[in-house]
């Protein structure tokens, strides 16, 4: 199974990826993520992804699309996986579509998460991630319980260099320009379901949990 999680940055994609895995366990494919631990480590992926991660622009495609090449003929991969953050361009939409064709494997579905600005400047700029494990906490909705620590492993929890607000509108920016045409590209595919992403996680995660039993792609519960 192939699902794609597409939106603005802030519209919530990879909280929603955790819990469908709580569900169904295949793999979460963040390229955000690939390249924020590429460039903690300095690998050359790193070094060369560093100065646009950190500035709010898109990664040239041919180095995403090397990531995903990579990626997803990992044996984990084997049963489907979820991608969070890719594809961002046209481009990259494409050059999927002829990689998953010659895989014999297909899209079973796109989620949109659509959220209004305002929601998404508020949520990025309160979120906070953990340094050691990467579990995302937001400091209005859902807090850790300590102060600055990580439920999970007791991590210091830090604010990512692209969420302090210039970037943030930078990144919206962007988003607008390259990404949000892929709603049309996979709508015209029939691929396209659009989930309100100004409501909570649980009403989220039912959107995109019935749509996918509707499917037939997961059993009920
Ligand atoms: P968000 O969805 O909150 O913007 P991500 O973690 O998905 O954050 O991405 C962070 C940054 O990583 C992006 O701003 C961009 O620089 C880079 N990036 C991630 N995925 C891609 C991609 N598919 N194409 C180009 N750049 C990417
Ligand atoms: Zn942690």
């Amino acid at each position: 199974m192939i699902i794609i999680l597409l939106g603005p940055p802030g519209a919530g994609k990879g909280t929603i990826a955790v819990e469908i895995k709580k569900k169904i366990d295949i793999p979460v494919i963040s390229t955000g993520d690939i390249l924020r631990n590429a460039i903690q480590d300095g690998t050359k992926l790193g070094q060369e992804a560093q100065d646009f991660v950190n500035s709010g622009k898109l990664v040239p495609d041919f180095l995403i699309m090397k990531i995903i090449e990579n990626r997803i003929i990992q044996q984990d991969c084997n049963h489907g996986f979820i991608f969070d953050g890719f594809p961002r361009t046209i481009h990259q939409a494409q050059e999927f579509d002829s990689i998953s064709h010659q895989l014999k494997k297909k899209i079973d579905q796109v989620f949109y998460f659509e959220a209004s600005h305002e929601v998404i400047i508020e949520r990025l700029s309160s979120r906070r991630v953990c340094s050691q494990c990467g579990m995302i906490y937001n400091l209005n909705y859902n807090p850790p319980r300590i102060q600055g620590k990580c439920d999970q492993c007791g991590g210091a929890l830090i604010q990512r260099d692209d969420d302090q607000v210039d970037t943030i509108e930078k990144r919206l920016k962007v988003y607008q320009n390259d990404t949000l045409p892929l709603v049309h590209y996979y709508q015209g595919k029939k691929l396209l379901t659009t989930i309100n992403a100004d409501q909570d996680v649980q009403d989220r995660f039912k959107e995109v949990w019935e749509k996918l039993t509707e499917l037939n792609l997961v059993g009920e519960n």
